[in-house]
Formats: structure tokens, sequence, C-alpha cells
């Protein structure tokens, strides 16, 4: 599904990403953890191309993200190409990225409309049924800013499983809500952990990573340190960084 190799990415003489492999299998759930500054949110970017890798690639179900091979050469895709590819891959930030003109439904409904081109009607039937699945159909009708940041994280969810992608990434979707709503949201991603959705997902929350993930991943300095379920990664880290990092966490 998500085929991730020798990917580098420097920030000039900033080394962030010092050849990560990673691989995502369909229905499989993926638990990033690290320090801050360990290329967490990189390593999530390069993968729907919101950053331009240095060396290596992403393959998403066999096609190359952002780029086109070429004899030989690997070149990169237009803006229009790229854009059509990310269509695919649903990306939820830590801070929501609604569109604030846009109702709840508007914010359902619109990329489906433009960039899939499913009739109005269609999509907003799913976009009806998207928010009664994140627990927001009375919603549908409300401007983001008043909703609270837990209802808009569902949105943003909603938002982007609208658009039925192979992969869902999070950075951090649960890190700029209040403490009593972050539950919500981890619930929303616990049930489409059940429902069998690929997703990635960048997270602080070590007992959500216990809880839903099939795999834990642990970043440190561009690389990926160690990884394997979360039994071994979380209760016996191998590598001396995950243990030191996880004393400081919990
Ligand atoms: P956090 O847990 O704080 O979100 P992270 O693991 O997500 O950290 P990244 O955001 O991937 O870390 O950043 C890794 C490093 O790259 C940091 O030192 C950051 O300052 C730097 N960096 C990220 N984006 C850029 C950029 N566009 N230009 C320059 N430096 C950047
Ligand atoms: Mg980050």
């Amino acid at each position: 599904m998500v085929d991730v190799r020798g990917v580098h990415k420097a920030f000039g003489t900033l080394r962030v990403l010092r050849g990560v492999d990673l691989r995502v299998r369909a229905g499989e759930v993926v638990v990033i953890l690290g320090p801050s500054g360990s290329g967490k949110s990189t390593l999530l970017r390069s993968i729907n191309h919101l950053e331009r890798l240095d060396r290596g690639f992403v393959r998403i179900d066999g096609e190359l993200v952002g780029y086109r091979r070429s004899g030989g050469r690997l070149r990169e895709l237009t803006e229009r190409e790229v854009l059509r590819q990310r269509v695919h891959i649903g990306f939820v930030f830590q801070d929501f990225h609604l569109f604030p003109h846009l109702t709840v439904r508007e914010n359902l409904v619109e990329a489906p409309v433009s960039a899939r081109r499913v009739p109005r009607r269609v999509a907003e039937a799913r976009a009806a049924a998207l928010l009664a699945r994140v627990g927001l159909a009375d919603k549908a009708d409300a401007y983001p800013r008043r909703l609270s940041g837990g209802q808009q994280q569902r949105v943003a969810i909603a938002r982007a499983l609208a658009l039925e992608p192979k992969v869902l990434l999070f950075d951090e979707p649960t890190s700029a809500l209040d403490p009593e709503l972050v539950g919500e949201v981890l619930d929303v991603i616990r049930d489409l952990a059940r429902a069998g959705t690929t997703m990635l997902i960048v997270t602080h929350e070590i007992g959500f990573a216990r809880e839903v993930a099939d795999r834990v991943v642990f970043m440190d300095g561009g690389l990926i340190v160690e990884e394997g379920p979360p039994e071994q990664v979380l209760d016996a880290p191998r590598h001396a960084r995950t243990r030191a990092f996880l004393s400081k966490a919990l």
C-alpha cells in the first residue's frame, strides 16, 4: 500500500530525514512516535509530496508519488498531477485546516465535487453519512468557527474520508485540543481502525498507540530507530533512545 524507500530530506544543512524505509500494508494502523524535531511531520509531508525528496521515493499502490520515471530518472510531476494523487491520500492536520467560509457540509462536499467530479447530490448524501459516523449529523449547516476543536477535528476527519482515500495520514490530530476533547477524536480514529482503514498516525498519546497500533515506529534524528508490535516497542524497547523517550513520555 504505502512504500517509503530510502527517503532523505534536508532543509539547508539540517538533515531531517536520513534514509527512511517504511511500508504500510492495506488495513494496517501504524503509529509513529519520536521526540520533537525527529522528522515525523516531514515524513508524513513527504508521503503526500508536500515536501520534495532529496533521495528515495514513495509509492502508493505501486504508483510513485510526486514523480514519474522518465529515462531511468525521476521527474517531478506538475502541481495538477500531484493534486490528483493527493485525492487518494487523506491528511489530517494538528490544527484542522477547515475552510472557514464553508459550512461543515460544504467542507465535505467541495473536494469530491471539484476534484473527483462526484455529482453534488451523491456527495451530499455521503457527507451526511460521514457526519453521522463522526457524531456530527446535527452540525451540517454550522460554520467551523462555531464548533469546538474536537468537533472541528472530527469534521476534518470526515472531510478526508469523503474522498475515499487509500490511506489516511494524521499529524498529531489531538495535540491542539483541550484535554477533555481529545477522547472524542480518538474515538473516531479508533472506529476507523476497527473498520480496517489504512492509517499512519503521528501522536504523543502513548496509551492510544498501544490500543490501536498494529505497529509502532519510533523515530529519532531522521531515522527509524526501531519498530514492531506495540507491546514490544512500548513495553520492551530494544534501543536506549526509545527507552529514554518512553521514560519521559509516560
Ligand atoms: P514535532 O514533534 O515537534 O512536531 P517532528 O518530529 O514532526 O517534531 P519535523 O517537523 O519533521 O519534526 O521537523 C524536523 C526538523 O526539521 C526540525 O528541526 C524542524 O525545525 C526542521 N524543519 C521542518 N520543516 C522545515 C522547513 N520547511 N524549513 C526548515 N526547517 C524545517
Ligand atoms: Mg511534527
